[in-house]
């Protein structure tokens, strides 16, 4: 076949770089398959024998059967679909065939070690499984390769996501890229339309849900046409450090409270503005950041915080706009180093109280919001302005930067 327009180095660098993401593809596959098929799951159940949350095996004897029931045919499985990759090329590609051994050769780079961590020779675990080290976690979850945080929780949080194994694109695309089973999740603006609908589809993916309001009553969802009280507790602003023990027990904190003075410009409203939508968000974030400590933490804890798509576009209330902007720039500098996942909530305007002529409604965005995070998103846009999509990754990529280059830890 002829590729005449394009350069031969792009088709046979494309090929190397093709050939290897299919085998990794092909590696998370043969991984959930393991869990769902359980004559698999026999021989697969014993990597998940082997470890204690430190990371350290429970025994040689068991890290090694592990290795042999779990990495070694992983890698040969590997091995087998590089060969028909390469197989495929051969036929319709012949004068490119040559690159895709660059996908054989890589899982050959599992195999050999993994036949070493087997039969015991000294140091190879240390040197090749990389995801299994002990020690502190430095950071927390990566977004699109799998490190050590990331693979802990599908060791301790929830054997059913976090698949992958180098890339976390299987896991985004099927949702598994987080957990929400069983985590702790509170959700500040509890009272507000897009508040309620967090909390019920949170609830429908299976975490433990707390609603935070200001106001003087009990929140009820409905599950499955029941009409159940959920935990709620009452704060107020400008009181968020009383909250500082709750959060020791959240694994995700929602901040989704937010006031709208519309056309207003006085000194009060301005204050009023200031100390809601921007300073009370921002001293729960760092009162939450405390809580992270240890190495469960740095993986399970994130905080979600809605900052509109003011952030970029107009909303036609001048302190509403200027108020979400500090709040996300904030969120981008803290984000710089924060101990653990910090994602945004970019919204347009959906119907609320706030706004009663939005146009999305809350429940459809709040099951947006859960789609994308579910799939690690960690900038969460969903507005039907194209416009936003374009705008906030620019905006978050320069103002990062430059706050990267102009402040320090
Ligand atoms: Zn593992
Ligand atoms: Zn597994």
């Amino acid at each position: 076949m002829e590729f005449y327009p394009l350069n031969p180095w792009i088709i046979n660098i494309s090929l190397v770089l093709g050939s290897i993401f299919f085998v990794e593809v092909v590696r998370d596959i043969y991984h959930v398959v393991s869990h769902l098929w359980s004559p698999l799951y026999k021989w697969h159940g014993w990597h998940h024998r082997v470890f204690r949350p430190d990371l350290t095996p429970v025994s040689t004897d068991i890290y090694q059967k592990a290795t042999w029931y779990h990495d070694v045919p992983e890698s040969l499985v590997m091995f087998t679909f590089s060969l028909l990759f390469w197989g495929t090329a051969f036929v319709w590609m012949s004068d490119y065939h040559w690159a895709t051994w660059g996908g054989v050769i890589y899982t050959l780079g599992f195999f050999f070690p993994a036949i070493g961590r087997a039969t015991g020779i000294p140091k190879v675990d240390q040197l090749t499984d990389l995801t299994h080290l002990p020690g502190s976690f430095l950071t927390p979850p990566a977004n699109w390769f799998v490190n050590r945080p990331y693979h802990w929780r599908h060791h301790f949080d929830n054997q059913n996501a976090y698949f992958c194994g180098t890339l976390t694109l299987v896991d985004k695309l099927m949702g598994t890229a987080l957990s929400l089973k069983g985590k702790t999740v509170a959700v500040t603006g509890a009272s507000g339309s897009l508040g309620q609908s967090l909390l019920k589809h949170l609830d429908r993916a299976g975490a433990k849900v707390i609603a935070l309001t200001s106001k003087d009553r009990t929140i009820t969802l409905d599950i499955n046409g029941k009409n159940l009280e959920i935990n709620t507790i009452k704060w107020q602003i400008g009181q968020e450090e009383k909250l500082a023990e709750l959060f020791e027990k959240v694994d995700i904190l929602v901040l989704n409270h937010g006031i709208n003075v519309h056309g207003e410009r006085t000194a009060e409203a301005i204050a009023k503005s200031y100390e809601i939508n921007t300073f009370s968000s921002w001293r729960m974030l760092e009162i939450f950041l405390k809580t992270v400590r240890k190495n469960s933490d740095i993986a399970c804890k994130e905080v979600w915080v809605n900052t509109s798509e003011a952030e970029v576009n107009p909303a036609f209330s001048p302190l509403y706009e200027l108020t979400k902007r500090t709040l996300g720039d904030l969120v981008t500098l803290r984000r710089l180093d924060a101990p653990c996942v910090i994602r945004k909530i970019i919204l347009g305007p959906f119907k609320s109280n706030l706004n009663p002529v939005g146009i999305m409604s809350a429940d459809w965005v709040a099951k947006q919001i859960i789609k994308l995070a579910q799939a690690d998103v960690r900038t969460i846009i969903v507005t039907i302005n194209p416009l936003t999509f374009v705008a906030i990754p620019i905006k978050d990529f320069f103002v990062s930067t430059y706050f990267k280059l102009f402040s320090s830890k």
